[in-house]
């Protein structure tokens, strides 16, 4: 019998990670050894807890919240991409080096395009200023939009994002105060949320998605939501009853994880299995 693949998941608190079952499920489907754990972390653990598994030779992991940016300075190398964005959630063994890579730029990029969404030549306005801000920008830069527009509640946040990225984005980027979004939304054809004002935990997800001018969206934009909890955020509920086609954040988390799987296994992610795992 052969070794299984051995992967897990850093993050501080992981206990409510869906990426064990929706790997191992995958590979069940696939019948590939492979072994996926939770390796929960906290910051002042991380240095001694990632270069432990390293000499024990793991074949590559996830990172999430607080350490895709901390992870950087632990793996031998990191991606272009990944260090245009700032973070790290993917890291992948090759002979003994460990590379990171920035799975959330594509997985968002595909989701989309999964919808039918079309990102050449798009119009993108992104809602925060986060990490995940950064990888929406990247991707849909690298997608083919023309113009993205980055709003934020604290105006020299969006303005700090875009000043780093100006360099590594062929599109036009601008950044705007959150409170302008008026100004803003009349040319987008696609709508980011990027933001966790959205969360179900968050007390102000309504008053957030009731302050955003979706009156002044273009008929025929989409909206997207990367929080998917819940599925049908405060905002993706109101753009869905003013007739936008609305994209849940569930296929961005599907779409990280799937490019990361081809990345460790070298399979074509079974996706609908992948899926399913997500949904259970
Ligand atoms: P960060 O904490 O790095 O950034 C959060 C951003 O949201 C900040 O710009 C913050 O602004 C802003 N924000 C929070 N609350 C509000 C509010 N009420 N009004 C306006 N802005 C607000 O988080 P990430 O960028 O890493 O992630 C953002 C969300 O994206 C997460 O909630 C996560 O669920 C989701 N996500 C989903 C993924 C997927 O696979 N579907 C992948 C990655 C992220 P300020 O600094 O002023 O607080």
């Amino acid at each position: 019998m052969t070794d299984p693949i051995r992967l897990g998941i850093f993050g501080w608190p992981v206990a409510h990670s869906k990426s064990p079952q929706m790997h191992e499920s995958a590979a069940k489907a696939l019948g590939v050894a492979l072994r996926y754990e939770r390796f929960e972390v906290a910051p002042e653990g991380l240095v001694d807890a990632v270069l432990a598994k390293h000499a024990a030779g793991i074949d590559g992991y996830n990172v999430t919240v607080p350490h895709k940016v901390a992870i950087m300075s632990l793996v031998d190398e990191v991606t272009p991409a990944a260090k245009s964005i700032g973070a790290v959630n993917t890291v992948v063994q090759h002979g003994g080096r460990y590379l990171g890579h920035n799975t959330d730029a594509p997985g968002l990029v595909r989701s989309l395009e999964e919808a039918g969404v079309e990102l050449r030549g798009a119009h993108v306005v992104v809602l925060g200023a986060g990490g995940a801000a950064r990888a929406a920008v990247v991707g849909l830069a690298d997608a083919g939009a023309t113009e993205i527009r980055v709003l934020s509640r604290r105006p020299e946040q969006s303005e700090a994002l875009c000043r780093s990225l100006a360099d590594a984005v062929d599109c036009g980027l601008e950044s705007a105060p959150l409170s302008e979004a008026g100004r803003h939304f009349g040319g987008a054809s696609l709508l980011v949320q990027a933001t966790s004002a959205t969360l179900e935990s968050n007390p102000g997800a309504q008053a957030f998605a009731d302050s955003l001018p979706l009156h002044a969206l273009p008929e025929g934009a989409a909206v997207v939501d990367m929080v998917y909890k819940p599925l049908e955020t405060t905002l993706l509920a109101r753009a869905a009853a003013r007739g936008f086609s609305t994209i849940d954040g569930l296929g961005m988390l599907l779409h990280q994880g799937a490019i990361a799987f081809e990345m460790w296994t070298g399979f074509e992610p079974p996706l609908d299995v992948m899926r399913s795992a997500l949904s259970d």
